[in-house]
């Protein structure tokens, strides 16, 4: 039997066109969310689906490479918003070790991680007075396997997270099927001496 070659050819660059096209479209339609979120299901669906693609794209033209996570961390917020508001107990923050200060002396606790001991040095002070004025458990983990960990142990009702766009992205979509999500991006990223806008977080508290 004669292997059809061509037509074999044709459909592979049909479906690359149209995958393109398709992804093209999500991420105009994600850009446009920073205005107005419109089509939240099919952006997010997409840029799930070729998340790799999309990066890779934003690659060959020299844009951000963390644009794709900014904008799927913009629709999840405002699509988990009002569900995460109705939430009034059992929420957790989590933040990243790197914004401790270095002279932490923070215990590391295997299954939950730091245990700041509000020694002033670090605005995780001021982010574990305003959660236990609003209720919030804070934690603050080394890595994301740690809120896998905590989520399982502490089964919070929502979350509000703070790290780097690639990190939030990856930890709302992980959490986002079971319980709302909220999340505020670092200023500075880095593995060390990082920064959040710790009055955004606030914000979020609600
Ligand atoms: S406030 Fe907490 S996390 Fe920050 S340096 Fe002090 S003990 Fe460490």
């Amino acid at each position: 039997m004669d292997i059809p070659y061509e037509l074999i050819g044709e459909a592979a660059v049909y479906i690359s066109l149209t995958s393109l096209a398709v992804l093209f479209a999500a991420i105009m339609l994600g850009l446009y969310s920073f205005k107005k979120i419109i089509f939240p299901t099919f952006v997010l669906f997409v840029l799930d689906l070729m998340y790799s693609p999309a990066k890779w794209l934003c690659r060959v033209f020299s844009i951000r490479s963390t644009l794709i996570d900014e904008i799927m961390v913009e629709i999840r917020n405002g699509v988990y918003l009002d569900d995460f508001k109705k939430i009034k107990d059992n929420k957790i923050l989590v933040g990243p070790q790197c914004m401790r200060h270095p002279e932490c002396k923070a215990r590391c606790d295997p299954c939950i991680g730091y245990i700041c001991q509000s020694c002033g040095k670090c605005d995780f002070t001021r982010l574990k007075k305003e959660c236990e004025k609003k209720g919030y458990d804070m934690f603050i983990v080394p890595g994301d396997s740690f809120v896998r960990k905590i989520v399982k142990l502490r089964k919070p009702n929502a979350a509000l997270g703070i790290a780097c766009f690639e990190e939030l992205n990856e930890s709302m979509h992980d959490l986002s099927p079971t319980l709302p999500v909220q999340g505020v991006a670092l200023l500075r990223d880095g593995c060390f001496n990082t920064a959040v806008n710790v009055e955004d977080v606030i914000d979020r508290m609600v």
